[in-house]
């Protein structure tokens, strides 16, 4: 049996490795306290999933569902959409669902890249824009996400070739791993520089709500011409503590987005319909349980930042996203060794920057998803270990 290049093509997953490394360290007995992953520890709120189990009792949600979403989910997200942003989308053109938004974002290099074509991916990253990419013989081409730059691409240094070679371009703001924000001027010169260049551009916003101290994220949308351009993913799984449901939708340039759902149509069968409603019930039921969600991540925020303070790390509070990125100690050389390292002697999870990509090298994630408790036994524990 031979598998096909394009599997060779996709690098080495670092973070099965970790887990690998986290499976042994349990199995010596070690309660290993995982700041690893990104997936909200608090349960779905309770409206949402009592929507669905009505949902799960009507036959009529047994069958198939359309393809692009029920037209009264797409008119809950483009609703939601206006409400949040201000931003009007056609709900039949506008707007389609995904099984998560990871799906689409995977799926829509299928539309867009030819054998050899670029697309423009940040660097660190989720690793699904440039696995989705190499997936459709595409070649990724990295934008270094730099502090100096406040993590956002120089567009102004990408060579005109390659900009001009480029069909896609990929961002996530606020941001995962770096929780960096960006606001209207940046997004204004991605319209430029996707205007300038002919490439279409990929906005992935599923933090949005997930914000601290007032801080309110912006669309890509809000923009002039955005969506001339481009179009932005949205996911309901960071927002609504839903990341298992598998329920997202994107929202832009009709274009794009009957291109993506060409791909869709013949892949997938689209979200099961209890899932779509309970969506939204989620986008338009009450948004108490998000603002509860938020304070919690904010304190557990305010207490690790503190923490790592406390051990001389240097790290600051972000305005959102559920993680803290930041440098490892000085005294180390590679985001593996400081992760190894606090695994063995604390039991502790952090994920090394350099799983995000080259440009992570240098940094470390913590996730904030678990409790006070555990956050606070993981302070102690890696000050008992005397890392830093
Ligand atoms: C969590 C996450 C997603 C995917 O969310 P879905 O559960 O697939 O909707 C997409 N992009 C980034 C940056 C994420 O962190």
């Amino acid at each position: 049996m031979r598998y096909a290049s394009r599997i060779k093509k996709i690098p080495p997953y670092l973070f099965a490795e970790i887990d690998r490394a986290i499976a042994a360290k349990r199995s010596e007995g070690v309660d290993v306290i995982s700041l690893g992953v990104g997936d909200p520890d608090i349960p779905t709120p309770a409206n949402i999933v009592e929507k669905i189990k009505e949902a799960v009792d009507d036959s009529l949600n047994h069958r198939y569902p359309s393809y692009n979403g029920m037209l009264s989910f797409r008119t809950a997200a483009a609703g939601w959409y206006k409400r949040r942003f201000g931003v009007s989308f056609d709900p039949e053109s506008e707007v389609i669902a995904l099984i998560g938004s990871k799906e689409g974002i995977a799926h829509i290099p299928l539309a867009f890249i030819d054998s050899g074509d670029v697309a423009l991916v940040p660097d660190p990253a989720y690793p699904v824009y440039k696995i989705g990419t190499v997936l459709a013989d595409g070649v990724p081409v990295e934008m270094p996400l730099l502090e100096e730059n406040g993590f956002k691409p120089d567009l102004g240094s990408i060579d005109k070739k390659t900009a001009q070679k480029a069909k896609l371009l990929f961002l996530n703001y606020p941001n995962n791993p770096t929780s960096a924000t960006a606001g209207l001027d940046f997004f204004k010169e991605v319209v430029d520089f996707a205007q300038d260049n002919d490439v279409v551009i990929c906005h992935d916003a599923p933090y949005t709500e997930v914000v601290f101290g007032g801080y309110k994220s912006k669309s890509f949308m809000e923009v002039r011409n955005a969506k001339e351009v481009g179009v932005e993913f949205h996911s309901l799984s960071k927002t609504y503590n839903m990341t298992g449901w598998r329920i997202g939708f994107v929202v832009g340039n009709s274009e794009v987005i009957a291109g993506l759902g060409k791909i869709k149509e013949n892949i997938d069968s689209g979200a099961f319909q209890a899932v779509q409603y309970a969506g939204i019930e989620a986008l338009e039921g009450p948004q108490d349980a998000v603002r509860e969600n938020m304070k919690v991540f904010e304190q557990r925020r305010d207490l690790m930042v503190e923490g790592f303070q406390d051990l001389g790390w240097d790290v600051s509070k972000p305005k959102a996203t559920f993680y803290l990125w930041f440098k490892i100690p000085a005294s180390y050389t590679s985001s593996m060794d400081f992760a190894s390292d606090l695994l063995d002697n604390a039991g502790v999870v952090l994920t090394p920057g350099v799983g995000f990509g080259r440009y992570g090298e240098g940094y470390v994630r913590c996730s904030l998803t678990q409790s006070m408790e555990r956050l606070k036994e993981a302070l102690e524990r890696i000050k008992a270990a005397g890392i830093n």
